[in-house]
Order: structure tokens, then sequence, then C-alpha cells
């Protein structure tokens, strides 16, 4: 059977490796540390560095196709494993998705419609740029932001005053979308072209932080076709193989583009109960050049909600999964971390059935269930 490489340890590293060990594949896991959770279901781990290049190429080496978890991978580690075997996405996806202002740019530039934006560098800038986005704006790093981590919503020209423009790099401002919904699509491509979306699912954040996906999305189906041209549009233009997540701000009728992650997303793990392909096994469909999966629903409806480190006790003492799972129909993915931290994504339950606002009550209360107390 061939190998595929996976950089980077994580969760999403790890139900990619699940998925693919299911369907006949060894997985080797490029990480910084055995103890990741993906380095726990691996056929094999080579630790190291990104920076490491001997160790880069020991396991490239090991690899007939390789990809990866997360968009900020130095380009000089892509270019060693490109040198060993077919990296997807390759070094020029990632060289835009790491960068808000080439992302916003290229989009823009495709005529894609993306949420107004300005390149600023401090409060000057940002309340020039204020006067075409308007008040109040929300200004993000143009690098390395995740989590909502780096980001800023200033309400007026006092604020932008308090922000630590030197410590931010370059920064990007953009308007604030008083948006109805946010969604998200995941759209999966072939070498050879081929493209195939899931459905969109519908998210809701705390803090930043992506907490819900329900599918289908509270949208017309005008919409729903709309936001999966967008997000097969987006794949093209930035030439993806592989998956790409496209994070949109819906308005009534109109779509705006927030941000792409090129890799499974968070809000796709709600596919692994809902679809008949999950977003894992269709990436490595799509890496290995096979037939793309349905991405239909296997269910009328679904609701995914992520387990923060929050539930957890103050010295890593579990929550009580007893009592979370006694409520019937949750599936609980736990991702083998090990010290849990407030906000930190530790896994996620998801419950399929009939009715979204019956299914998130039911997930609300078994999470809280297993609150550590
Ligand atoms: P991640 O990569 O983890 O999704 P991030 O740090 O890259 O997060 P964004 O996705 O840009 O951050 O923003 C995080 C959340 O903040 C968005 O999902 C959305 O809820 C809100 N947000 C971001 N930009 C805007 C905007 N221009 N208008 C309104 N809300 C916004
Ligand atoms: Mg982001
Ligand atoms: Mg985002």
């Amino acid at each position: 059977g061939a190998t595929i490489g996976m950089v980077g340890g994580g969760q999403l590293g790890r139900m990619f490796a699940m998925a693919a060990a299911k369907m006949g594949y060894r997985v080797g896991v490029f990480c910084g540390s055995s103890d990741e959770p993906a380095a726990h279901v691996a056929s094999f781990t080579v630790c190291g560095p990104l920076e490491d290049h001997s160790a880069i190429e020991d396991f490239a080496r090991r690899c007939d196709v390789i990809t990866l978890e997360f968009e900020n991978i130095p380009a000089e580690t892509i270019a060693v494993c490109s040198r060993h075997a077919p990296t997807y996405p390759d070094a020029s996806v990632l060289a835009t998705a790491q960068d808000r202002l080439i992302e916003k740019s290229t989009l823009r530039d495709a005529g894609i419609p993306v949420t107004p934006f300005a390149a600023v560098h401090n409060a000057d800038e940002a309340v020039h740029a204020a006067g075409t986005l308007g008040w109040p704006i929300i200004v993000k790093t143009q690098r390395s932001g995740y989590d909502g981590k780096g980001q800023h919503r200033l309400a007026d020209a006092t604020a932008a005053q308090h922000v630590d423009w030197q410590g931010g790099g370059d920064w990007v401002a953009e308007a604030m979308i008083g948006f109805d919904r946010e969604v998200s699509v995941v759209v999966a491509r072939t070498a050879d072209g081929r493209t195939e979306t899931f459905p969109v699912f519908e998210n809701g954040h705390r803090n930043h932080v992506l907490d819900l996906t329900t599918i289908p999305a509270a949208i017309t189906e005008a919409t729903e076709i709309k936001a999966r041209q967008i997000a097969i549009k987006v794949t093209e233009c930035l030439d993806v193989v592989g998956l790409l997540c496209v994070e949109m701000f819906v308005s009534g009728e109109e779509i705006l583009v927030n941000e792409v992650a090129p890799r499974p997303h968070n809000s796709g793990h709600v596919t692994m109960e809902a679809c008949a392909t999950s977003q894992f096994e269709q990436h490595v469909r799509a890496i290995c050049g096979l037939p793309l999966g349905d991405t239909r629903m296997i269910t009328p409806a679904a609701a995914m909600m992520n387990l923060l480190g929050d539930l957890w006790g103050p010295q890593d003492e579990s929550p009580n999964w007893q009592a979370l799972l006694d409520h019937a129909g949750v599936a609980l993915h736990l991702y083998g971390k090990h010290a849990a931290r407030p906000g930190r994504k530790m896994g996620h339950i998801t419950s399929v059935g009939d009715s979204i606002s019956e299914l998130v009550t039911k997930l609300e209360q078994s999470r809280s269930a297993a609150q550590f107390s």
C-alpha cells in the first residue's frame, strides 16, 4: 500500500490519519513530539522542528504523497517535501493562505466578493482606512493569526491608539460586517481539476472560536448554490489540490468571503456523521487522485459542538464523560491531548436527527453535564 505523509500532529492530522488508515494507507506524521494527537494513530512518526531539513527529508523520503494540516509551514519545508513526493497544497497556495493581505487581494482581483479591507500599519492609517470602511473596523495581523488571536475591534479613533501596532507586524483593517449568518464551504479538488463541495455549514462562534456548526445552513437554496459556486471559484483561482475551506458571511442574499484555509476545517467535523463521505476521507481521495466521494447528507440535520479546555478541571481532571454519554445519540470525539487550557480544542461532539434546535439543545445539555465541577 502507499504511504501518505502528514505534516502536523494536531487533531486534523489525527482524524485525517484515521480516515486514511481505514482506506488501507499507511500514514507517516511529521510533528514536534511523539506525544501529539496525530502521532498516537500514525504508522510512523518523524519528530523535529519544521526548520530541521534533514529530519523533514527523512520523513519525505518515506512518503508517496504529502499533505498538511495547517498553513503556517515555512516555504523551505514544503520545498524539501516536494523534492521527494507530490505535496498538496503546494507552496504557492501556502504563500497566499499565510498572508491575509495577499489572500484578500488575490481573491478580490479574481472577482470574488471579499470583506472590504485595507493594509494598515499604525493608528493614523487605521483611522484613514475607517474613513472608507466606516467605523467600527476590525484589525487583524497580516500573518499567523487564528482563533481570533491578533484581532481587535475598534469602535473609533481613540480605540485605535490602544493597539500595540509594533507587536503585530503588518495589519489588515476590515469593515465590520453585520452579517445574518456565518457559513463555511469545504471543497475538494484533485490534481486533474475535479471538484466537489460539501453542503454549506452554518457556524456559531464564542470568543472568536468556533463553538457550533449546524447543517443544513438556514439559507435559501439560491444562496446555498451560490456559496458552493464561490468555493469552487476560490479553489480554482488558488489552484488548490486537496481540501479548501472557505469561510463566508451571509447578509440577505449577499455573500462575502472572510478567509480561506487550505486543509480540513473544524466546521467540517460534522461531515463525519452527517455526510456520506467525511471531509477527511475526501481529503485522502483528493490528494490520491481517487474518485471524489458523495458529499450528500445522510440525515435531515446535524450539529457539532466543540469541547474546549474550559470544560476540564484545574489539574487536567477529566470532564464527566459518563454523564455526557448518558445523552443518547451523542458521538464523542476526543483528540488525546493531555494538557487542557482554556480555549484549547480538546474534542467535539456531534448529533444527527430531524431538528437542528433539538440537536443543539441535546449537545448543550450533554456538554454541560460533562463540565468538571
Ligand atoms: P480562524 O482562522 O481560527 O478561523 P482567525 O483568527 O483567522 O480565525 P477570522 O476568521 O478572520 O479569524 O475571524 C474570527 C471571527 O471573527 C470570524 O469567524 C467572525 O465571527 C468574526 N469576524 C472576523 N472578521 C469579521 C468582519 N470583518 N466582520 C464581522 N465579523 C468578523
Ligand atoms: Mg484564520
Ligand atoms: Mg476564520
